[in-house]
């Protein structure tokens, strides 16, 4: 059972995941009149048509496809409530558009009805199997955050078994029809209610749909097709990514029992906190202390930023916490095209500890005020 809040885009539409923008709205429009809310379906088909169209306009639009293919639902924004439009949204993104499509050009319902209605439920009794999900915590530092990185990330999880490929089957043993379902992949079973007796179809638990089962059940993984394991997966971090957001790892989740299909590794990014350094969003912001005559005077601050030691005109009469732009010396933007910038905060740093002659000197300056 896949969580409704994160049910796959690709898998609403039921396309794959090369699906071409043809294929895509193919998809989507038939899906969309079967579900429409004007053919009175009630609250499930709104909801199914909404998730459609949710789905159609993230795969519809390139770079949100993008996004999405990279990221998934919960990031690169982080584990917001919104949906993915409206945490890309929050990130302009994009200009927010909805798509809008035009029905009238399918001739009246009809036929749809007929396909709604027509064909019964077999296209769902084939379901395979699917791991399940895993959610896992990674620490980068800061400059992986900024720049991105690629890590081994070491997990324990169900992982395939090696020995059968996940199949369960001894290699190089055959496999029969199953003797429990004769191989319909499906037994039925009849549950009394007070509203009657009603024949159920499940999957047969023996062959697990499949039809089939092996002759000699797998001699590492004893027949389920998979075994618990440490397992390293290589990371791609994407540069500009920040504290508490999440990516999406395809098919890095627990592998499926008997050969279905792996779920997917969430990775929530815990970023080790750098004493240089601070960020907020896009910008990276320091400290710099100079004295109190550089201030006045005017001077040159040597500045660390992400890219090395940056020059900074500190101009005369600069006052304490006044606040200088570094451009461009930020944290790269999620869509890759620009950075933000680097903020320097400039102290200036009151004498203390000061000698004799020194005291004398200010004592001197301060005698005349006409600056003040
Ligand atoms: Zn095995
Ligand atoms: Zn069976």
């Amino acid at each position: 059972m896949i969580m409704a809040d994160k049910r796959d885009y690709y898998e609403i539409l039921g396309v794959s995941k090369n699906a071409n923008n043809d294929e895509l709205k193919k998809a989507y429009r038939k899906l969309a009149l079967q579900h429409h809310p004007d053919k009175g379906g009630g609250k499930e088909s709104e909801a199914k048509f909404k998730e459609i169209n949710e789905a159609y306009s993230v795969l519809s639009d390139p770079e949100k496809r993008k996004a999405y293919d990279q990221f998934g639902h919960s990031g690169p924004f982080g584990a917001g409530n919104g949906g993915f439009n409206q945490q890309y949204q929050q990130y302009g993104g994009f200009n927010g558009q909805n798509i809008n499509f035009d029905f009238s050009d399918l001739g009246g319902f009809g036929d749809i009805f007929e396909t709604f209605f027509g064909g019964g439920g077999n296209s769902r009794s084939r379901q395979q199997n699917r791991g399940s999900d895993i959610e896992a915590e990674i620490r980068i530092d800061f400059r992986e955050a900024v720049f991105g990185a690629e890590k081994d990330f070491k997990i324990l999880k169900n992982n395939r078994c090696d020995r059968c490929k996940g199949d369960g089957s001894e290699p190089g043993t055959g496999q029969k029809t199953c003797p429990t379902c004769q191989g319909k992949g499906q037994v039925q079973s009849q549950s009394r209610t007070i509203f009657g007796t009603f024949a159920q179809t499940a999957i047969c638990p023996e062959c697990h749909g499949k039809g089939k089962i092996s002759e000699k059940k797998c001699s590492k993984c004893g027949g389920n097709g998979r075994i618990k394991e440490q397992v390293t997966v290589k990371v791609k971090i994407p540069a500009g990514i920040d504290d508490g957001q999440s990516i999406r790892i395809n098919g890095q989740g627990e592998a499926a029992e008997y050969g279905g299909v792996a779920g997917d590794l969430y990775l929530r990014m815990r970023v080790i906190p750098d004493k240089r350094f601070e960020r907020d969003g896009f910008d990276i912001m320091s400290n710099s202390e100079i004295s109190f005559p550089q201030a006045a005077l005017g001077t040159n601050v040597e500045v660390e930023t992400v890219d090395g030691k940056v020059i900074l005109k500190v101009p005369a009469g600069t006052q304490s916490g006044k606040v200088f732009r570094l451009s461009n010396h930020g944290v790269p933007r999620l869509s890759g095209k620009n950075r933000g910038d680097h903020l320097v905060t400039v102290l200036v740093k009151t004498p203390t500890n000061i000698s004799r002659k020194q005291k004398k000197l200010l004592e001197e300056f301060d005698s005349d005020k006409s600056w003040f």
